[in-house]
């Protein structure tokens, strides 16, 4: 339950009405609370001269349902707003892997006319024994892009040491399939204002992914975007299974932006271009894909990242789709 409260409420009437709520209160504008979604049957017609408007839920999406707020979040990210009739198309290598390849990768996305790099610093690889990424050494290449390109940086953080790091260099702080459980992570992210991008974890369940969402809007930040990279499902030719049936859910009861990661749900570039046309003809927010000068030697998810000809190739495919569903790529 959303409860907003008339203006000029004492911090006594406050506590009353949180005692009654029984529950976390969170405080998030000057006059609105956020309290567990079954406080609606104690809060009665005794706090009518307290509360303006209340928004009642059945589930602990709140902050991110359109019932509370009907538009898709608008997102100011460089040059891209969310929540628009734009859709970013944000692309990089899986890794930072050094300046070349970086200045490379920069030269591509200005030459096609796009605002944003995406590349790892921090990977968080299943072995221990792989590439790590380069940490604050890539960071810093990523800031050279964005000083000597114009680009906006979307890069991730792996887990809650550096946390602090990643906000000060990114753009959009990207928190990964695996790190978004993590509440050190989320509730640092929220107390931020940057944008902050959650990856859906292979085995969470839409209420699962969301409620992450509202860790980061309840903690006072608004801006989050939810990306979809596949779920695992008992299928194996591919990395991962696209959940396009989740992303209609998101879209329709949700007024987060989405963004669609082909790449990392198909695991293959032979499929990346097939799947990246079918989202964007779903009218989505963003779309997120791997390239890399040379996959053939990438130090981490080789065998999905596309050549640049074959992404030079694919965003000509995109654009007449993009203006069939009324959106421009940015
Ligand atoms: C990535 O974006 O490179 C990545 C590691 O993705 P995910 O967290 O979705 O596996
Ligand atoms: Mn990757």
């Amino acid at each position: 339950m959303i409860i907003q409260c008339r203006k000029n409420i004492s911090e006594s009437q406050i506590d009353i009405l949180a005692a009654t709520c029984e529950g976390v209160v969170v405080k998030y504008d000057s006059n609105i609370f956020v309290v567990t979604p079954s406080a609606h049957k104690a809060v009665d017609a005794q706090f009518d001269n307290i509360i303006e408007t209340s928004w009642v839920m059945d589930s602990d999406i709140q902050l991110s349902s359109r019932k509370f707020k009907a538009d898709t979040r608008q997102i100011q990210i460089g040059k891209f707003t969310a929540g628009s009739a734009q859709t970013l198309l944000t692309v990089g290598p899986c890794g930072v892997e050094g300046e070349e390849m970086m200045e490379q990768t920069a030269r591509l996305i200005v030459e096609s006319g796009l605002t944003s790099i995406r590349a790892g610093a921090f990977k968080p690889r299943t072995s221990p024994y792989s590439f790590q990424g380069m940490g604050e050494d890539g960071l810093k290449l990523l800031a050279k892009m964005r000083e000597k390109y114009g680009l906006s940086v979307v890069t991730e953080v792996r887990d809650s040491t550096h946390v602090q790091m990643v906000l000060d260099y990114a753009d959009v702080i990207q928190i990964g399939a695996k790190a978004m459980y993590d509440h050190g992570i989320l509730r640092a992210c929220g107390r931020s204002q940057k944008p902050i991008l959650i990856k859906r974890g292979f085995g969470t369940t839409l209420q699962e992914f969301v409620q992450a969402a509202e860790f980061v809007l309840s903690g006072g930040n608004p801006n989050v975007l939810l990306c979809e990279r596949g779920i695992r499902t008992f299928e194996t030719k591919s990395r991962f299974t696209l959940d396009l049936c989740g992303v209609a859910y998101l879209k329709e009861y949700t007024n987060l932006p989405v963004i669609l990661d082909p790449s990392h749900a198909m695991g293959y570039a032979y499929g990346v271009p097939d799947l990246a046309r079918a989202c964007m003809a779903m009218g989505i927010d963003g779309l997120l894909i791997e390239v890399h000068p040379n996959p053939s030697v990438a130090k981490s998810d080789a065998s999905q990242q596309l050549t640049h000809d074959a992404f030079r190739k694919l965003l000509e495919s995109l654009k007449p789709i993009a203006a069939a569903v009324g959106r421009s790529i940015v």
